[in-house]
């Protein structure tokens, strides 16, 4: 999709996702194909409870516990088993070998390096999940933009 990587703006502050720009933003990523059902939903660190996230090399970090969201796994979404994501159309971010450095963590053009993180995936008519958006949103400046862009989810074996 054209301009996934480009930022736009939208209302500052704490009044976020249901309206803010991130559900919006999900919404423009690819939709629903025939017996699929697409669930959008800000993300809280399941660990601590915090929703502002480091974002480097396809994967989100909690500010909080600095723990990855499970992009590239699965684990953002609850229950779902190991994946890896292949794109379809999009690029997928792109990923270097740890350890990150300052250069590749993700800014919005303000230069603010934390964000609140909503996903969008199409699950099966069998529960399984299909695809996988991740918007972004600066909390500060309102600025967002999609991540990941309709990725391919396929799942892979436990412990490669
Ligand atoms: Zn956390
Ligand atoms: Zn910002």
């Amino acid at each position: 999709m054209a301009g996934a990587e480009t930022w736009s703006i939208g209302p500052a502050g704490e009044a976020v996702t249901s309206d803010g720009g991130l559900v919006p933003l999900l919404g423009r990523a690819g939709g629903a194909e025939p017996g699929e059902r697409v669930v959008t939903a800000p993300v809280v660190c399941r660990h601590c409870d915090w929703n502002r996230f480091e974002v480097a090399a396809g994967e989100c970090y909690c500010e909080g516990c600095c723990l990855p969201l499970g992009i590239e796994d699965g684990d953002v979404v609850p229950g779902a088993p190991m994946w890896r994501l292949v794109p379809s159309g999009a690029r997928l971010p792109p990923v270097r070998e740890a350890p990150l450095t300052a250069a590749d963590m993700v800014r919005c053009p303000a230069g603010h390096d934390l964000f609140e993180v909503g996903v969008a995936y199409a699950l099966a008519g069998d529960g399984g999940v299909r695809r996988l958006s991740v918007g972004l949103r600066c909390p500060l400046d309102g600025a967002s933009r999609l991540y990941v862009d309709n990725a391919r989810v396929v799942p892979r074996a436990c412990c490669p």
